[in-house]
């Protein structure tokens, strides 16, 4: 029986991937990159998944780092991405780090001689409508037709050209002798009881040195191209916020109005407030704090903020351009457009973060839309793993009035029961052990439903 192919667009980390996976099942795919014919802002080579910034997968650790447990998920999954990452490794500490040149040279050699993939060098603006199954994994630089497009369908609020992201924080680690549960006048709104947001009180001591630590801080330059980008109200950075007068953000994002202190019954002289940004309630994101800090100088003045002193971040905050749509709306769970079931979407335009979490979602998509073609069954992988988990987050798990892209944590994933014997610091990374163990045997399952349902 001859297959209809799959149709990808873009062969960056989450097409190559896709197109790898689908292909390895036997079915046939036509890749289709418009570099060398057109060239983004980044890319600088004609190679599949080339590698636009850090050469660096992140922590390689598979038990106590989420990255390095997808990493590891990955392999077990036949991912070409991680295996040809670990044949170009670099010496990188606990890290995977990669020549990106022989990284690239391997994933597109792989990619061009087998024998069920075209690879086509074009532009796609529009996906004709005799492609039956398509994935766009186009990235964060999509070219303006397609995204285009993409808003044509999905409606226009639904695609973003502009990453600014607020820093993320796992609730267990504020410190909760200090910070209070409490909405603004105790407004409980459509899905809230009154007492949603997690608030850091401040007394104008402590204000005031804050605000001179924002000003002073090293922030990170904007790219040339990036440069023209004008700064909308809505997520100026906090610190152009703070240059903007003293009390600015006092007026602004860190008002205390409608908040008081259970400690003192008073209302503070400033607030900081957090909102709940994952279905399951263990992170939550700094609301307003978007910000062009440097990462080291992020964690340092934000701990200065009562309650936030021992704070872990689960995501930095940051600005860049980045196409990526509301997937917790447009996509089902297998990453299927709603509006138009043909069309999947995979990498970072579903609004992960990340090389290695951009190449998870392009094997999962690519697994999705061969199994339909054969006409198998798609069962997900369990939200226990660290594939399931970023699936969750962009499907359903992610907060769709303020979804932004996200890096994997151990944050997205369901709690598990406290770690038996283990205490204070050791118990926190015990039970990412125990994530880890759980996400490995669950993705051993999903390796073997995949395989069952192939077969059937
Ligand atoms: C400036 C910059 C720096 C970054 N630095 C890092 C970093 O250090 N570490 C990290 O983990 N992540 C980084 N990222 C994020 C990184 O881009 C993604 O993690 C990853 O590359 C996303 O993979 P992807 O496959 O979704 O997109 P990409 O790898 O960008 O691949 C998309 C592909 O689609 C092609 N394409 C676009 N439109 C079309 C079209 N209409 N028709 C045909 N082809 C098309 C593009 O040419 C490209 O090859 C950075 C992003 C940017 C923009």
């Amino acid at each position: 029986m001859t297959l209809k192919p799959i149709h990808i667009i873009g062969a960056g980390l989450a097409g190559s991937e896709a197109a790898w996976q689908i292909a390895q099942m036997g079915v046939p795919v036509v890749l289709h990159e418009m570099r060398p014919v057109r060239m983004t802002d980044a890319h600088k080579t004609q190679g599949c998944a080339e590698l636009v910034c850090s050469n660096s997968f992140r922590s390689d650790d598979m038990h106590y780092n989420a990255v390095g447990l997808l990493h590891e998920e990955m392999r077990r999954c036949g991912s070409l991405i991680l295996s040809e990452g670990d044949k170009a490794a670099v010496p990188a500490g606990g890290a995977l780090a990669v020549d990106r040149d022989q990284f690239s040279a391997g994933v597109t050699e792989k990619l061009t001689s087998h024998p069920m993939i075209t690879v086509r060098r074009d532009h796609v603006d529009v996906p004709p409508e005799d492609w039956d199954s398509v994935i766009i994994a186009t990235g964060p630089l999509t070219s303006p037709e397609l995204a285009h497009y993409i808003q044509s369908i999905g409606g226009e609020e639904q695609l973003a050209f502009f990453d600014a992201i607020a820093p993320i924080v796992y609730k267990e680690s504020i410190n909760f002798d200090i910070a209070w549960m409490q909405s603004r006048y105790d407004k409980a709104g459509p899905a809230g009881t009154g007492s949603d947001y997690i608030n850091c009180p401040m007394n104008k001591d402590e204000y005031l040195t804050f605000i001179t630590e924002l000003l002073l801080s090293d922030k990170t330059g904007f790219k040339e191209w990036e440069s023209n980008t004008p700064y909308f109200e809505g997520c100026m950075p906090v610190e152009v916020m703070a240059g903007r007068g003293v009390d600015t953000l006092r007026y602004g994002p860190m008002k205390p109005v409608g908040l008081d202190d259970p400690r003192t019954g008073k209302r503070p002289y400033a607030v900081v407030q957090l909102r709940q940004d994952n279905a399951l309630g263990t992170l939550y994101n700094m609301v307003g704090f978007q910000t062009k800090m440097k990462y080291a100088e992020q964690s340092r003045v934000f701990r200065l903020i009562p309650g936030l002193e021992n704070a872990d971040f689960a995501r930095l905050g940051g600005l860049h351009r980045n196409t990526f749509i509301n997937s917790p709306k447009l996509l089902n769970e297998t990453l299927r457009m709603k509006k138009m079931p043909r069309l999947r979407f995979a990498g970072q335009i579903t609004g992960c973060e990340g090389y290695v979490e951009s190449a998870a979602v392009g094997l999962m998509a690519g697994r999705f839309a061969a199994l339909e073609r054969l006409g198998g069954a798609i069962s997900t992988p369990s939200p226990t793993t660290a594939m399931g988990a970023i699936l969750s987050h962009i499907t359903g798990g992610g907060n769709a009035d303020t979804f932004q892209p996200m890096n994997v944590n151990f944050g997205l994933f369901p709690p598990i029961d406290d770690a038996v014997g283990a205490r204070g610091k050791d118990k926190a990374r015990e039970k990412k052990k125990l994530m880890a163990l759980r996400a490995l045997d669950a993705i051993a399952d999903w390796q073997n439903k995949s395989r069952l349902e192939k077969a059937a």
